[in-house]
């Protein structure tokens, strides 16, 4: 018998290679776009025809090539970016197989004309399915040009795979979009049909976001920016507020180069836990950088994902850089309020009054008959803690973080477009001494009114009082620190097994709150404690009241065992809209709530309050 393994001839090893890479007009453009930017170009200008699939041309002014390199980039396993296996594992460019331009080469007819700098005449190259057909000295501009004509021309199948133009498009649209994300110094053009989609000029990363994404996102960045040993990430993420259903402008730079990441784009989600409802998509373009030896490339053909050496490392940065900077974006309004004196001397006057009232209240738990009486107002310890807080928000001293924070993000040099925290912590460093009344008052029984110096206050009682008790929940279960005031009548509760294996599960984060539930045979608990704050009559509903809740975000938001009781029993144990509050209280709700971390958005990323300036104030007067 004869041998019968032969070796292919290049043609058909490039259009097999070429499946791998080139799948759409999308995948061809985003490999011409990287040459441009690894050839160091300033500009870059795109040009399609029929999505694609008629033309795809990619004009740089980078480096260019000398005819030799012309004719050889076309070759499999040609490139000039490495040279051994040592390089694998350092990759700073985009390119590293060599196989881009050989795959486009094989399903496309092709025509490339490119001059180095400095070179009197350039070189043209005419290639069809692996065929040169041309190839000569030509005069054009330094730069190159590719132009890749009827994509998979030679493969019909291929062909009539392609999808209607709008869904070409949109692929195509997204691969320009990374790359002119990662390249805000690169000015690119697109140009579809002879209509300009994209005109993006060289600059920062902020007008590059606005660029693509549209003026309306003004405002609506956070500037994030984290530096450690092993790994920077910086960018912008949305505030909660403009946070979408639908996942879409999320956008992952490892080392410039789009990747996706499931696990990352977790960190960032976990980061906004209590910001925004659970199915809530942040924006966010967040680029890490981090030494090319602990990243893998490498385990994708089309190289969108990599693999981290310490991946728990990572997430941890990424989750605290976004957490930080949406905590240091939230003290901005805080800060910018400016109380007046009175405001802090009536605050302070006020704390001792609540004393007085919480141990009466205690002598006699229904002296006031109502439910407006809420103990949680009163949590000794944690009245402290926020007119501590309050202390330094006056004194400057509890925001050096954000100072510091500020000037970092301030040399990024975005400051004029964003709103960034540094400029409102410079105003409250030295407050206008004012001598505003500070008078509060509630309307509708629903919203508190707060007259500050600088305008009026309306906070949504009911999304006020569930973030302070949120972000007090959080960290008693944090410190299993919450008190526990002991049942008189200790009710026992008949749960279904269901129920019963779930209180199970997270009987020791109840402990943390408060609850003291012991077993009570089969699926009955006997509830011994229950939280020190909470203002309880009925300790059975209560509970049960915490369980539905629990249950209900369960099944709605995918949240972690603690995230899911700190909100659950917020919910539950908040003010309600339409109860009467007595200026105490209403005092106390505004104190706390800006000692919180996030005092802006309640549990669902709803505002907790407006703030009127007496500039606005006075625009509605002036005619
Ligand atoms: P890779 O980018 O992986 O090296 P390609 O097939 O995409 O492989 O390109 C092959 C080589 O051709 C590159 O290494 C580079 O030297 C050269 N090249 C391709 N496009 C350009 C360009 N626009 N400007 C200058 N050189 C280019
Ligand atoms: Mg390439």
């Amino acid at each position: 018998m004869s041998d019968i393994i032969h070796l292919l001839p290049d043609a058909i090893a490039n259009q097999i290679a070429a499946g791998e890479v080139v799948q759409r007009p999308a995948s061809a453009l985003k490999e011409l776009l990287e040459n441009a930017v690894d050839a160091k170009a300033s500009h870059i200008q795109v040009i399609v025809k029929d999505a694609g699939k008629t033309l795809i041309q990619v004009i740089d002014n980078g480096k260019g090539m000398s005819m030799t390199d012309a004719r050889m980039s076309f070759e499999r396993h040609a490139t000039s970016k490495i040279r051994n296996t040592e390089d694998l594992f350092s990759i700073r460019t985009f390119g590293f197989r060599g196989e881009a331009l050989a795959s486009i080469g094989a399903v496309a007819q092709v025509e490339m004309k490119t001059r180095q700098s400095g070179a009197e005449l350039g070189t043209i190259i005419v290639m069809e399915g692996s065929e040169v057909k041309k190839q000569e000295p030509a005069s054009c501009p330094e730069g190159t040009s590719i132009s890749v004509k009827n994509l998979f021309f030679n493969v019909p199948a291929r062909r009539n795979f392609l999808k209607s133009n709008p869904v070409e498009m949109r692929h195509m649209v997204e691969e320009f979009q990374r790359v002119a994300l990662s390249y805000p110094e690169i000015g690119f053009t697109f140009i579809q049909n002879d209509l300009e989609l994209f005109r993006l000029l060289p600059g920062k990363l902020s007008h590059r976001i606005l660029g693509i994404f549209g003026k309306s996102y003004q405002g609506q960045l956070v500037a994030c920016l984290e530096e450690t040993p092993h790994l920077n990430v910086r960018g912008y993420i949305g505030k909660p507020e403009s946070a979408k259903k639908t996942r879409g402008e999320q956008y992952f730079f490892v080392n410039n180069r789009y990747i996706k990441n499931n696990y990352l784009n977790h960190a960032v989600s976990n980061a906004y836990e209590g910001l925004m409802s659970g199915d809530m998509q942040p924006f966010y373009v967040l680029f890490l950088e981090i030494d090319p030896s602990h990243i893998d490339i490498n385990v994708h053909p089309t190289k969108t994902e990599i693999k981290f050496d310490d991946e728990r490392t990572v997430y941890a940065v990424v989750r605290s850089a976004v957490k930080q900077s949406l905590g240091a974006h939230n003290v901005v309004p805080a800060l910018d309020f400016s109380f007046d004196v009175n405001f802090t001397e009536n605050w302070k006057s006020n704390r001792e009054q609540t004393e007085a009232v919480h141990t009466e209240n205690t002598l006699q738990p229904d002296n006031q008959g109502m439910e407006n009486k809420y103990k949680t107002f009163q949590s000794p310890a944690y009245q402290k803690q926020s007119v501590s807080g309050w202390e330094k928000l006056f004194e400057g001293g509890g925001n050096t973080i954000e100072v510091s924070r500020g000037k970092e993000i301030r040399n990024m040099g975005e400051e004029e477009i964003l709103t960034i925290s540094s400029k409102a912590n410079e105003d409250v460093l030295h407050f206008p001494e004012g001598n505003a009344t500070g008078a509060t008052f509630q309307v509708e029984n629903n919203y508190i009114v707060a007259q500050m110096s600088t305008g009026l206050l309306i906070i949504d009682q009911q999304s006020a009082h569930e973030r302070i008790l949120y972000e007090r929940y959080r960290k008693q279960l944090q410190h299993a620190a919450g008190a526990s005031q002991q049942c008189l009548f200790p009710p026992h509760i008949q749960l279904s097994q269901a129920d019963f294996a779930l209180v199970m599960d997270i009987k020791e984060e109840l402990y943390s709150l408060g609850f003291v539930i012991v077993e009570f045979g089969k699926d009955t608990i006997l509830i011994q404690g229950v939280p020190a704050d909470i203002q309880v009559n009925n300790e059975k509903a209560l509970f049960e009241g915490l369980l539905e809740q629990f249950k209900h975000f369960k099944s709605e938001l995918s949240l972690d065992k603690r995230e899911n009781l700190a909100r659950s029993l917020a919910r539950r144990s908040a003010i309600k809209r339409g109860s009467k509050l007595d200026m105490s209280e209403m005092e106390i709700i505004v104190g706390q709530l800006f000692a919180c971390q996030n005092p802006n958005y309640g549990l669902s990323g709803n505002k907790t309050f407006v703030k009127i300036d007496l500039q606005q104030i006075h625009g509605f007067f002036t005619r």
